[in-house]
């Protein structure tokens, strides 16, 4: 039998990835005898016995798994037990352990700087990821959010929310974080022009989680002569992370330029 260790992606799609390209790349420059693909998952319930099954060492899960897959974990660790969602699973002893490196790589992602307060903009998964790091490094946070019933987590967590329709930007906000999907594939701006424009009056840095594409939000971060960062370092900085857990190697700085090169 091979000693080489299988990771995969569990997602649904995840055709687009770049996780296989950024992963093996590091397997290879580390000599690690590992191998990362790719399994679209059309049932979430079905993804811890396919973990088994295929007999994998470690796996990262997205869209939209990383709730489910939470209590499906032995234990989960770090910062993930207070986002309720786990991106990256170990095997450990035939204990599979949950770990979440969304919320470092996008804290670190970020231009080094202080930030006193910060507008998130979205209430899903990765608003939520965001918002925990922030609050974690003593950021204050507001979140605006399309509609109500996602607002509930925050709220219960006494952070200031607020519906678009209902968000009067009285104060600046020196970090605005576009954690929505608007602009992925619309032309939509996650929030009115007019709104976008006053909350970033004094604003440091716009920030987008979607990557690789000029969104309508970076635009308009143009247009106002703002600094502005979509949401590629994120992602490359959340499979450093995950890597280190697959391999034990704990070089970031050396992962970071080994993946970087991959997908340029
Ligand atoms: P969810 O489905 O959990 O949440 C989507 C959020 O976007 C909701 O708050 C939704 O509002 C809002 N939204 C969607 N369309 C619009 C719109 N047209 N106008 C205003 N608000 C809108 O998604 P995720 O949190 O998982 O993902 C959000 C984005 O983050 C995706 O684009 C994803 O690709 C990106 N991402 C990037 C990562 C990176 O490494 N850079 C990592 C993970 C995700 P409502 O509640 O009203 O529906």
């Amino acid at each position: 039998m091979s000693d080489k260790k299988e990771y995969a992606l569990f997602g649904n799609p995840v055709a687009h990835s770049l996780s296989p390209k950024l992963h093996n790349s590091a397997f290879t420059a580390l000599n690690y005898n590992a191998h990362y693909s790719l399994i679209e998952l059309k049932d979430g319930s079905k993804l811890r016995e396919t973990f088994i099954s295929k007999n994998l060492a470690g796996a990262n899960v997205t869209v939209p798994y990383k709730e489910v897959v939470y209590s499906m974990c032995d234990s989960v660790s770090g910062v993930a037990s207070e986002i309720g969602a786990v991106n990256t699973i170990i095997k450990n002893e035939d204990k599979l352990v949950g770990y979440n490196s969304d919320a470092l790589g996008f804290y670190n992602s970020l231009p080094k700087e202080k930030y006193k307060t910060a507008l998130v903009i979205g209430a899903g998964g990765t608003a939520k990821t965001i918002v925990t790091i922030l609050l974690k490094n003593e950021i204050s946070v507001t979140v605006v959010n399309r509609s109500r019933d996602k607002l509930k987590y925050f709220k219960n967590l006494g952070i200031e929310c607020f519906t678009a329709d209902n968000f009067n930007s009285n104060t600046g906000y020196e970090l605005i974080i576009n954690a929505t999907s608007a602009g992925l594939s619309d032309s939509a701006l996650p929030l009115s022009k007019d709104k976008l424009k006053l909350a970033s009056r004094e604003a440091k840095l716009m920030y987008d989680v979607v990557y690789n594409k000029k969104t309508p939000f970076l635009s308009l971060a143009k247009e106002l002569g703002l600094r502005y960062q979509d949401g590629s370092d994120m992602l490359l900085r959340q499979a450093v992370y995950a890597n280190m857990l697959f391999t034990g190697y704990d070089d970031s700085k050396k992962l970071y330029e080994i993946m970087k090169l991959a997908i340029v």
